[in-house]
């Protein structure tokens, strides 16, 4: 969410990275991709400048028009397991939109870390 607001009024991508088994993703970090075009339209990196090993589920980006809804771009592209969209104004996990890579939305939780 704050990544998303640094990159307003531009999309901003992350990389998500973790675990997944049985169905269920847990998503444990972000990764800044490298070389990443920032657009009004559209958020793209160079894949093959990931290392081998990366624990990758999908893609995180920003909607700056508030909607938490994939493109018919965004499922052109979509690849990993999942694709989390973040609407504006990135305030709070209703801005939050989980889909599996057909564009389905999923159902999601936010956890808190022991920290906050
Ligand atoms: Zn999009």
């Amino acid at each position: 969410m704050s990544y998303s607001r640094m990159a307003y009024p531009e999309e901003g991508i992350l990389l998500l990275r973790g675990k997944s088994k049985k169905g269920v993703v847990e998503v444990t970090g972000v990764v800044v991709p490298p070389a990443a075009v920032h657009s009004q339209g559209y958020s793209s990196f160079n894949w093959w400048m990931l290392p081998v090993d990366f624990s990758y589920l999908g893609v995180a980006h920003s909607h700056p028009s508030g909607v938490a809804e994939p493109s018919h771009q965004d499922l052109l592209h979509a690849s990993g397991k999942i694709m989390v969209i973040m609407g504006y104004p990135y305030a709070n996990e209703s801005c939050l939109g989980v889909f599996d890579h057909n564009g389905n939305k999923v159902p999601f939780e936010v956890r808190r870390s022991q920290a906050e």
